[in-house]
């Protein structure tokens, strides 16, 4: 069988994708790890045009019932290793089956990149976030940590300067390594004090974050905090995209119609190197992606 369309990842941007290729009655399948995506993992979600509150799961939940008004061929569980093409056609390996489409929308979106030190896991969304943009609100008045030293860490604590009481630093090489207008504007905060040469050892807390245990250039120190944003940074799921071409951060490098270097393939979303990455924004790359789809599916000949 040789379906229309195969769309890769159902977060925000692969779900808004199958939602239209599904109203246009296209014969397309949706592969996916996991339905949601970061989404899911997001606590409280405040910027979501309709929404003036909604928990991620919540928002998930709606997806997934808007999604699942259309009968979808959705291949749950299902992770893409693969991808080729011969002639026109694209061929989509999993771990279970290969697939074969006309067009393709990779939407495989990002994952942070984590510590792996003991209680991380334990206190994600209790305290530590992965994202300063979407969970800072939360932490007004309150004493955190950024980990990190670069410009998503420093982007992150001159957000968390304003609203928070004190914001701690810890970036793990001698001096911060961002922007220098960045660095500048962080030293004249008040509330700011960089650990430089620090690695984080452990997260305590009881039921939320307590505290955050640090080697500060050599010494164990313990600074109290409410809450840690960890930003070290993100990193694109696209290992298994390298027919198409990728930016150095791995991003798939798409034009302004999500077209990507190979014709036929099309990529929405945080996997995408389009600058800044929302729900709203992957959603709406989502429904370009598919609008450009269905657009070169009727202006070829198979
Ligand atoms: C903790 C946290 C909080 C956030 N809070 C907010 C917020 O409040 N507001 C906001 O606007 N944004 C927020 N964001 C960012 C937002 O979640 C992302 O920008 C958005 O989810 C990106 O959507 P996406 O569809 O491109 O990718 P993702 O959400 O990453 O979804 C990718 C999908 O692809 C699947 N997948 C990945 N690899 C494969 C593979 N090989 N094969 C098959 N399937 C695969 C995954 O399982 C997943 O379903 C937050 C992010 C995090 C991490």
């Amino acid at each position: 069988m040789i379906y229309d369309l195969i769309i890769i990842g159902a977060g925000p941007a692969g779900i808004t994708a199958a939602i239209y290729a599904a109203r246009k009655k296209m014969n397309f399948i949706l592969i996916s790890r996991d339905i949601g995506g970061q989404t899911a993992w997001s606590g409280d979600i405040e910027n979501y045009t309709g929404y003036q509150f909604v928990s991620g799961p919540e928002l998930v939940a709606k997806f997934e019932e808007h999604l699942r008004k259309f009968e979808i061929n959705l291949k749950e569980n299902e992770a893409v290793t693969e991808l080729s093409k011969s002639g026109n056609i694209i061929k989509v390996k999993t771990g279970q089956a290969q697939y074969q489409a006309k067009a393709l929308i990779i939407a495989s979106g990002k994952r942070s990149r984590e510590l792996n030190i003991p209680g991380e896991k334990e206190y994600k969304n209790l305290g530590l976030t992965y994202c300063a943009t979407c969970d800072g609100p939360l932490f007004q008045g309150k004493d955190v940590a950024v980990i990190g030293g670069g410009n998503s860490a420093l982007d992150a604590a001159l957000q968390l300067v304003k609203i928070c009481s004190r914001v701690n630093i810890i970036n793990i090489s001698p001096e911060l390594t961002g922007d220098p207008v960045m660095i500048d504007t962080l030293k004249e905060s008040p509330n700011a004090t960089v650990f430089n040469s620090s690695a984080v050892k452990r997260i305590n807390g009881d039921k939320f974050v307590k505290a955050i245990e640090i080697d500060f250039q050599g010494k164990p120190m313990t600074l109290a905090v409410s809450g840690i944003f960890v930003e070290i940074g993100l990193i694109p799921n696209s290992d298994f995209a390298s027919l198409v071409k990728r930016n150095e951060a791995g991003e798939i490098m798409v034009d302004a119609r999500n077209n990507t270097s190979v014709e036929g393939i099309f990529s929405a979303g945080d996997v995408t190197d389009v600058p800044e990455k929302q729900i709203i924004i992957a959603a709406g790359e989502g429904s370009k992606a598919l609008l450009s789809a269905f657009r070169y599916l009727i202006s070829h000949k198979f």
